[in-house]
């Protein structure tokens, strides 16, 4: 790694006295620069913000960025989630979602009627989004994908289906025999609308071996989302951060986003997920600090310079933690969600679901300005 390089004090920007003196103690001022100038940060800049114990200086350099690009602008959604089946023939040692076949203790797979049953329970409610992720379940045909989509769409015309990681379309295409670009276009003319960020997990080889070997690599990842951005469709991307991975590795997954972002354009949000211990086979290793948690929220909103957004998936983090970090470089606090199952079987605490109200009140109490977006990041109506 190169030396840091010689220390100037910040100029300009609209950084507080207090937060440019903290930046000048962890000799972060010339990076503090680089970034009130609009420039790129490098690899090495990445792991200095990691490494810095100045959390409230990296927050508030963060959050420059954040009301350059959205002002006091936040944003949420109204979602339903669908976790269809969670028999999957992985085995990634951080999931607790997972059974492996169908059968054992706590597997279930939805029949289309139940997954109807679900959606025609928000008959009433104003929901734009149903988002659904799955294990890779070994006993279902391609067509109960394709017919799950055309029944939601069939029921609800107006949701827009965010659905299937990048995990699972690679599942999809080796299990029968598709290419990426022939399951996404079978999936999208059935009624996908855009592609979630799930499975990105850590990119790193290292790390990926240890925490779900068996999975697409990263540049099986990375090749679905480049193909689902040249046939038109827009995506997300995540980091599970906090587990096994070093600093260096969070920044190289950063980076190797970004760069495909350079290329396509089609990343929506970046969304740092925190590692959970209950109910997997780290239980034995801690859970990421707050202060970890904000500084990954903050370093990821300096290092991925060309994402729209950083999002803070609220059902994960911890409501109060999510709030708090709207000043750590997040500008988007998920949605309702109803009804979340994959972390709250890792030991997550927080509600299976928050209301409009206590979103918005949330965003106000942070001081800032709430916006109802659809998937797609159009305003629905500010709030
Ligand atoms: S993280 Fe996904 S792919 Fe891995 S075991 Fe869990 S459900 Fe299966």
């Amino acid at each position: 790694m190169q030396p840091a390089p010689a220390q100037r004090p910040i100029e300009g920007g609209v950084l507080s006295t207090v937060a440019r003196r903290s930046l000048q103690r962890a000799g972060l001022a010339d990076l503090a620069e680089r970034v009130l100038a609009g420039e790129r940060l490098s690899f090495d800049d990445g792991v200095r913000l990691f490494r810095t114990r100045e959390l409230a200086a990296v927050g508030a350099l963060a959050n420059v960025v954040r009301e350059r690009r959205h002002g006091d602008l936040t944003w949420f959604n109204r979602n339903l989630h669908v976790n269809a089946t969670n028999v999957c023939e992985a085995d990634c040692i951080f999931c607790s979602f997972s059974r492996l076949k169908t059968g054992d203790a706590a597997a279930y797979t939805m029949t289309l009627d139940e997954v109807i049953g679900r959606v025609r329970a928000q008959r009433d409610q104003f929901v734009t989004e149903l988002h659904t992720v799955n294990g890779l379940n070994p006993d279902l045909p391609w067509s109960y994908y394709l017919d799950f989509l055309h029944a939601v769409k069939a029921e609800r015309p107006d949701l827009h289906i965010k659905g299937y990681t990048a995990v699972e379309i690679h599942y999809f295409a080796e299990k029968y025999g598709k290419t990426y670009e022939q399951v996404l276009t079978e999936l999208r003319d059935a009624g996908l609308g855009s592609l979630p960020g799930g499975g990105a997990e850590i990119f790193a080889t290292r790390a990926r071996r240890k925490l779900c070997s068996d999975k697409v690599d990263s540049d099986g990842w990375l090749e679905v989302h480049r193909t689902a951005h040249r046939l038109g469709m827009r995506s997300n991307c995540t980091m599970l951060f906090g587990s096994i991975e070093t600093f260096e590795e969070r920044v190289d997954h950063i980076l190797r986003l970004r760069e495909l972002q350079d290329e396509t354009g089609g990343f929506q949000t970046f969304i740092p997920l925190k590692f959970h211990n209950e109910n997997n086979r780290l239980r034995k290793l801690p859970e990421p600090t707050d202060a970890d948690c904000l500084q990954t929220m903050a370093v990821s909103r300096l290092l991925f310079d060309n994402v729209a957004h950083i999002k803070a998936y609220w059902p994960m983090l911890g409501v109060q933690l999510a709030q708090l970090s709207l000043s750590y470089g997040v500008d988007d606090l998920d949605g309702t969600v109803k009804e979340e199952r994959i972390y709250h079987m890792a030991g997550a605490r927080t509600p299976q679901e928050l209301t409009r109200g206590e979103l918005v009140g949330l965003i106000r109490r942070a001081g800032r300005i709430p916006v109802e977006r659809d998937t797609l990041y159009r305003t629905v109506a500010e709030a």
